[in-house]
């Protein structure tokens, strides 16, 4: 079931209370078996990722985290309180079954609180169940909140496991936990709610004005539960730092994907060629090496290869001679310009200054020509005017 544009939270929970009622069925029969761990671990296979859809959180999530977070008692107490139940009606058939139930879910919600606290103060409890047991301490007062349901982005802030740098790293899914902003900081929960610059609008946004006050690192769980409009608050905030979070995680991923696609198909190229013919690799690697030295003398000569073609055009092959030197072709300019139409012979200059920086030297002794003309292109722009006595031929190679 998808995370994103898949069934509400409500009907995840619908779903999950079918496959609930499959397993409670003949409880009372079998409940002891649930004293073992074994039995346990069975059961906690099918109900982790139950919870887990229900709040859209991620697969590695805990079981008790995600249970809690997704409203669903634990099935191994729930076996336990029907047949309970079930023997407080064998014992009184006269008694109110609603009464029972309710007096046994006390207990169960007991049960459950003891190990919720247990789970978290376990030495060997992982710093994610620790965080989720600050956020929500009491199961009773969490269980019957009417606040809202928590989602994709809520669960993540909740949990821990989501679009944070520390999470993933710890999961090799990011080469440091720190964050990209905030050098020497870890992209933790804390961190990007409470701490990190990037997000220090939604804080003044949402955070720190409220109708129950501000809401800080150190009354986030209290403020969770408080009131509806907390409740909203922490979404939006949670929604839109996971959303960031999470762009900027994809952009990451594509880059490094990319860089590893290449590197490793270079890799294989030359791994293949060095296998089947160490002589003809190292001809490649020569023939590459060749080609690019010849590719940067191409660049280095451009400017005066685009120099030469302007003036072939302007006054034939012999004119292009001149092109050797810039500087020696500034005279035959200065001479052409007195004579023949200003128009091409702007054009040819402008060209040359864009190639090479001697050009720019005669630049000024012709700037009264190379005004009207593109700098970069040599092409006169659409509002110049042309000379009423230009010949079609020189208005081409003026518009050319
Ligand atoms: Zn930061």
């Amino acid at each position: 079931m998808r995370n994103h544009s898949g069934p509400r939270v409500s009907k995840r929970r619908l779903l999950a209370g079918v496959s609930e009622a499959i397993i409670r069925y003949g409880a009372p029969i079998w409940a002891e078996a649930t004293d073992r761990q074994c039995c346990r671990r069975m059961l906690a296979s099918v109900q982790r990722p139950l919870a887990q859809r229900v709040v859209c959180g991620f697969r590695s999530m805990s079981y008790s985290v995600a249970v809690l977070m997704a409203r669903l008692i634990p099935h191994h107490l729930l076996i336990k309180e029907d047949a309970r139940c079930h023997q407080r009606y064998f014992a009184d058939p006269e008694a109110s079954r609603a009464v029972i139930r309710r007096e046994e879910r006390a207990v169960t919600l007991e049960v459950w609180q003891r190990e919720w606290h247990a789970n978290a103060s376990n030495p060997g409890a992982s710093r994610y169940a620790r965080w989720a047991h600050r956020l929500i301490p009491e199961v009773h007062s969490w269980m019957a909140q009417k606040r809202g349901e928590v989602d994709f982005h809520l669960a993540q802030i909740l949990s821990g496991h989501g679009f944070f740098r520390e999470f993933l790293h710890v999961c090799g899914f990011a080469p440091s936990p720190e964050c990209p902003e905030c050098t020497g900081s870890v992209e933790s929960v804390v961190h990007v709610l409470f701490h990190c610059p990037r997000f220090a609008e939604v804080r003044r946004d949402l955070l720190e004005m409220g109708v129950d006050g501000s809401i800080t690192e150190e009354n986030l769980g209290q403020m969770l539960l408080k009131s509806s409009d907390s409740w909203i608050r922490i979404q939006e905030v949670a929604c839109r730092i996971t959303t960031v979070l999470q762009v900027r995680w994809r952009e990451d991923e594509a880059a490094l994907n990319t860089l590893a696609n290449s590197t490793s198909a270079e890799a294989t190229v030359n791994a293949e060629q060095m296998q089947d013919d160490p002589a003809a690799a190292r001809r490649a690697a020569r023939n590459r090496q060749a080609r690019a030295r010849r590719a940067q003398e191409r660049v280095e000569q451009l400017g005066d290869v685009e120099l030469a073609s302007a003036f072939r055009q302007l006054y034939g092959p012999a004119a292009s001679d001149a092109t050797s030197s810039i500087p020696a072709a500034v005279p035959l300019l200065l001479e052409a310009t007195a004579t023949v139409d200003p128009t091409p012979v702007a054009a040819a200059v402008a060209v040359a200054e864009a190639a090479t920086s001697s050009a720019a030297e005669a630049a000024p002794r012709v700037a009264p020509e190379v005004a009207p003309f593109s700098a970069t292109t040599g092409m006169a722009p659409p509002s110049s005017p042309s000379s009423p006595n230009l010949s079609p031929r020189r208005r081409r190679q003026a518009q050319r």
